[in-house]
């Protein structure tokens, strides 16, 4: 046995204060009252480093740079997730548009939305928040 969680059915849950004492204001907003920032404002928007981006949240890997492509939306643009267990989808129905929206599995914390837009093999666009995420570079 390890003390160390690793795994995804190893679930997050924290009250809203203490969400609001680990996190920045935006990242709070965001991860866990579903705002969207605003486009092409994002840290991570333009980034081209090499590396694994993890959740902002709870530090779950959810996104590899090799899949990051620019989509020309606002926003960081993911074909796949990193493990496909890492991240939960969701209907969306709110501001009048039907969407998938996509959560970290571990946290339940809100990432953005997938679009069936995307380039090849997968044909999806993750579009994701930057403040959802942190770039720990290779
Ligand atoms: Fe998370």
């Amino acid at each position: 046995m390890s003390d160390i969680k690793t795994t995804t059915s190893d679930k997050i849950e924290k009250s809203d204060a203490e969400w609001r004492k680990q996190l920045t204001p935006m990242q709070y907003a965001v991860l866990r009252e579903k705002a969207t920032e605003r486009p092409f404002t994002g840290e991570y928007e333009f980034e081209t480093r090499p590396g694994n981006y993890v959740c902002a949240g709870c530090g779950q890997i959810l996104f590899e740079s090799d899949a990051k492509f620019d989509s020309g939306c606002g926003w960081p643009s993911f074909t796949a997730p990193a493990e496909a267990g890492h991240i939960d989808e969701e209907r969306d129905v709110s501001h009048g548009m039907i969407r998938t929206e996509v959560l970290c599995s571990r946290c339940s914390g809100h990432l953005g939305h997938v679009f069936p837009d995307g380039p090849g093999p997968t044909g999806l666009r993750y579009c994701i928040n930057s403040a959802a995420l942190k770039l720990e570079p290779k």
